[in-house]
C-alpha cells in the first residue's frame, strides 16, 4: 500500500551505510517512524525532502505496519533556522523533541502540525524574540495536547486579577502569590503582562498564536513559566532545552 501525505521531519538517525530512520509528523497518519533507504547516497532523490526539519510531500510504502519512504519533495526547508546560529538550531531541536514527546503514533493531529509549521516558519524568519516564540509554543502545545492550565482566576481564592500572579505548574494554574505560598504548591512568578500573554496564547486564532509583543523582562517570565509548566505536566526534562539554555547564556 502506498500513502502520499505532507509531513515535517522531526528527527533523523543514520543506520547502515547510507540509510536513515525518520520520525515524521504527517498530515494523514500522525507521527510515524519511517526508513529512508539510501538517502545518504550521493544524488539520492530523497535527500532534500527527507532532511531534518523539512516540510515535504512524502510517499511511503506501508508493509506490515512499517513505513518506507519512496518519494520526497521538499515544500519548505526553513533555511533561516540554520542561518540563525546555534540558538536558533537549539530551539528548533527543542520544539522537535517536545512535538515527539506529545504526539502519539498514528493519530493525526492537525492543529499540532499547524502550530509546529507556524513555529518553524516564525523561527526561520528570525524576527520574533525567542522568549516569546518559545513560551507561546510551549503553552499552546500544552493546550492542544489536553494540558491547558486554568488561567481565568486564582484557583484558590477566585481573584480574577491577582496583584502578584503566579503559575502553579502542577495543574492548579493561576494563583495569587500568597495563595500559592499557603498551599505549598510549586509555582513560578508571573506579572500582569506575562499573564495577559498566557491568556492570549491559550485562546488565540491558530494563525495568530505568535502575533503579540512584550518587554524582555515579561517575555523572560513568560518563557520560564512555559518551560516549567511543560516539564511539570509531562513529568520529564528535555535535553534539548538544556542545550538551548546553555547557548542563550553565552
Ligand atoms: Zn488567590
Amino acid at each position: 500500500m502506498y500513502i502520499t501525505t505532507k509531513g515535517l521531519i522531526l528527527r533523523t538517525a543514520d543506520y547502515k551505510e547510507s540509510s536513515r530512520m525518520l520520525t515524521v509528523l504527517t498530515e494523514s497518519e500522525g507521527k510515524i517512524s519511517a526508513s529512508a533507504k539510501g538517502v545518504r547516497r550521493k544524488n539520492s532523490r530523497l535527500a532534500s525532502g527527507a532532511q531534518l526539519y523539512a516540510y515535504s510531500e512524502l510517499t511511503f510504502s506501508k508493509t506490515a505496519g512499517r513505513y518506507n519512504l519512496t518519494e520526497a519533495s521538499a515544500i519548505e526547508l526553513f533555511p533561516g533556522i540554520g542561518a540563525g546560529g546555534l540558538e536558533s538550531l537549539a530551539l528548533a531541536a527543542y520544539f522537535a523533541e517536545l512535538l515527539d514527546a506529545v504526539c502519539r503514533e498514528d493519530i493525526p493531529e492537525d492543529e499540532i502540525l499547524q502550530l509546529a509549521l507556524n513555529a518553524f516558519f516564525t523561527l526561520s524568519e528570525g524576527k520574533k524574540p525567542r522568549d516569546i516564540l518559545k513560551g507561546a509554543f510551549e503553552l499552546r502545545l500544552m493546550c492542544l495536547a489536553g494540558y491547558a492550565p486554568p488561567l481565568s482566576r486564582c484557583s484558590r481564592c477566585g481573584e480574577p486579577e491577582p496583584e502578584l500572579p503566579v503559575l502553579a505548574v502542577e495543574g492548579e494554574g493561576l494563583m495569587c502569590a500568597s495563595c500559592a505560598a499557603a498551599s505549598g504548591l510549586r509555582s513560578v512568578r508571573l506579572c500582569a503582562r506575562s499573564l495577559a500573554a498566557m491568556r492570549y496564547v491559550a485562546s488565540a486564532e491558530p494563525k495568530r498564536v505568535f502575533s503579540f509583543s512584550m518587554d524582555p523582562d515579561a517575555a523572560a517570565r513568560f518563557s520560564l513559566a512555559g518551560e516549567s509548566y511543560v516539564s511539570a505536566q509531562l513529568e520529564r526534562s528535555f535535553r534539548t532545552l538544556d542545550y538551548y539554555k546553555e547557548y542563550t547564556r553565552l
